[in-house]
């Protein structure tokens, strides 16, 4: 998920590697190494923490010689952030180095079947199967092992690989994680995005799924699946290193944004296998299950919204009522809880302190305690009693979102999952199944179908305050959407109960006042258009987010944002969406620092 680059030419490979891996430091991580070839010897360096340590213990890579080698930062999803977990690794023969971005899902069956084969692991991380699938497959050409080896891969990978017996070749491979090779005179190149290649060359070729390629010094050659060689086209990259690390968006927040079908997918597809919801992270039995009788889920920011969104799925498949409380008041609240209460801990960074303090007073009057965590290895991750991971992969802007709807969907997941071992969802559990299953379709035709909200936002950027309104699952959505606007737009933005409206707010409804009403939930949407004709009848100008073909809130709205129809229960990662857009839209209009909002962190780890 995080960065590789690789270099072969006359050069010494070290610094040549250090300084691309610098290039990829702004993608965040959390260890790094390079491995490099001098004749038919592999040197290998890992660090934790920066790059600056990997720099200092090669002395900036010139103590390191060799004109052949890879590097890698890692962002870690199987096995903490240590040393031995760090890449490149090796073969048990010494032969092969591997770098790999990206998760493979079948790695527990695959590494039991290699430890059953003789071979043995260094580390707990899912890339080491790789490696040993190469020594295991090579009988002396590199370019067959490793198709035997990506043929027994499931999930996604940007592999490099070298090997002993070639000095001076580097091997890639691709599959749904980027990799880009870079063609320089009398040297070449590949790096998970061009920001690490530019200072080099700008001439580029973008390998694609399934593709592999072997770069020696002068020349570049690329294979499809069969091993059959393949022409691409070479392309000429124009733009600058700023432009290059947001994958050429003007912000990491539109990056993200339209990472959210990949990142939602990646966090769906380990979890269900043969239709079935799987936790392999988990194993609480039905039983202890049963036992439980109140969820608590508790965090800060849109963590807790993203437990707003989460609860009604909660509630509604498994029949146990589910609070959710704000993790600052949690810890001060002497919370009633006991062995039967089961507390859900969401936190992206996985340090928030507010949340780790609620955690562990809940901890310690008994509850089980599930995380539901981005970043492996953090504070939160360890304190639990189980970590569901999101597979957002790093966030930069401070703003999340990706992060948010990986959170809501795990918590989705998790609800099929509870049903089914209380045994209460046996008809339904294939529909709830699919629904997810199409969660991540959706995102994208949500990110699709609103075009218009661009020019929106030039409508709606100077308004004073902003209110968003909506029942049930769309009240949960509208409170993400109103703090999101409100962060980095820094517009008077809040999210209200549309039923409450009449209980004060209303007072504030005045000619050419923007409402967003979210009408995306069918089962209370007739109750939220009366409250829409109400604020309308006051002068409202209303923005409805709805279905298109939703004629009743088309005909009265004034403006709209659309998504997909989509059962209710599951529609709070779709439904963020456009909300997530006219947020950053309206900042733009404004002129703000979408990436890095005043007064904010990325991560809270202060009270
Ligand atoms: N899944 C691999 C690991 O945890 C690779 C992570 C990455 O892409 O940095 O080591």
């Amino acid at each position: 998920m995080c960065g590789i680059v690789g270099f072969t030419g006359a050069q010494n490979a070290a610094p040549i590697l250090l300084e691309g891996l610098k290039k990829l430091e702004y993608r965040g991580y959390d260890s790094a190494g390079i491995a490099v070839m001098d004749g038919n010897s592999i040197s290998v360096n890992k660090v934790t923490g920066r790059i600056a340590n990997l720099c200092e213990k090669t002395d900036n890579g010139k103590a390191v010689k060799g004109g052949t080698g890879i590097g890698h930062t890692r962002w870690a999803t199987h096995g903490a952030p240590t040393s031995e977990n760090a890449h490149p690794h090796l073969s048990n023969d010494g032969k092969f180095a591997v770098v790999h971005n990206g998760i493979i899902e079948n790695y527990m069956s695959l590494r039991e079947k290699l430890i059953s084969e003789g071979y043995h692991f260094e580390s707990e991380t899912d890339t080491e199967v790789i490696v040993h699938l190469i020594e295991k497959y090579y009988k002396g050409n590199v370019r067959e092992a490793l198709i035997k080896t990506t043929n027994k891969l499931r999930g996604s990978y940007a592999l490099g690989v070298i090997c002993a017996e070639n000095p001076g070749t580097l091997y890639a491979a691709r599959e749904a994680s980027p990799l880009i090779l870079g063609l320089g005179t009398d040297e070449n190149y590949f790096a998970s995005d061009v920001t690490a290649l530019v200072a080099h060359t700008r001439n580029v070729i973008y390998l694609e799924d399934g593709e592999f390629a072997e770069l020696t010094a002068d020349s570049i050659k690329i294979f499809d699946c069969l091993g059959a060689e393949i022409n691409k086209k070479v392309v000429r990259v124009m733009w600058d290193v700023q432009a290059a690390e947001k994958g050429g968006y003007e912000h990491f927040m539109m990056k993200e944004i339209k990472e959210q079908p990949a990142a939602v997918k990646a966090t769906i597809t380990p979890r269900i296998k043969d239709g079935k919801v799987v936790f392999d992270e988990l194993d609480i039995t039905a039983d202890k299950l049963k036992n439980i009788n109140k969820i608590l889920i508790t965090a800060c920011g849109s963590a807790y919204y993203a437990g707003c969104a989460g609860k009604y799925a909660l509630e509604k498949l498994c029949n146990i009522p589910v609070s959710v409380e704000l993790a600052s008041e949690l810890r001060y609240s002497e919370p009633i809880i006991d062995e039967h209460t089961l507390l859900i801990v969401i936190s992206q960074s996985g340090e928030t302190a507010d949340t780790i303090a609620a955690m562990k007073e809940c901890k310690q009057k008994g509850a089980a305690v599930i995380a539901v965590v981005n970043v492996v290895g953090s504070t939160v991750a360890k304190l639990a009693d189980y970590t569901v991971y999101t597979w957002a992969g790093p966030e930069i802007a401070v703003a999340t979102t990706k992060g948010y709807t990986t959170q809501v969907t795990v918590l989705y997941l998790l609800s099929i999952y509870f049903a089914d071992k209380l045994g209460l969802i046996k008809e339904d559990y294939g529909k709830y199944v699919k629904s997810v299953q199409s969660l991540p379709r959706f995102v994208q035709q949500a990110i699709d179908m609103n075009p218009q909200i661009e020019s929106l936002a030039k409508k709606y950027h100077s308004s004073k305050a902003l209110f968003f309104i909506g029942r049930n699952t769309d009240y949960a959505v509208s409170l993400e959407g109103a703090l999101k606007m409100k962060e980095i737009s820094y517009l008077h933005s809040e999210a209200y109960a549309a039923g409450e409206l009449k209980h004060g707010t209303i007072a504030l409804i005045e000619e050419h006042q923007p409402v967003i009403a979210l009408c995306c939930n069918e089962n209370i949407m007739e109750k939220t258009l009366s409250n829409i004709v109400e604020v309308k009848a006051r002068g409202a100008e209303v923005l409805a987010l709805t279905f298109r073909n939703n004629e009743k809130i088309v005909s009265v709205a004034d403006d709209l944002m659309f998504i997909p129809e989509i059962d209710p229960i599951f529609s709070g990662v779709v439904e963020i969406v456009p909300l997530q857009l006219l947020a950053y839209f309206v900042a733009k209009e404004n002129g703000c620092d979408i990436d890095k909002p005043k007064n904010l962190a990325k991560s809270v780890t202060v009270e």
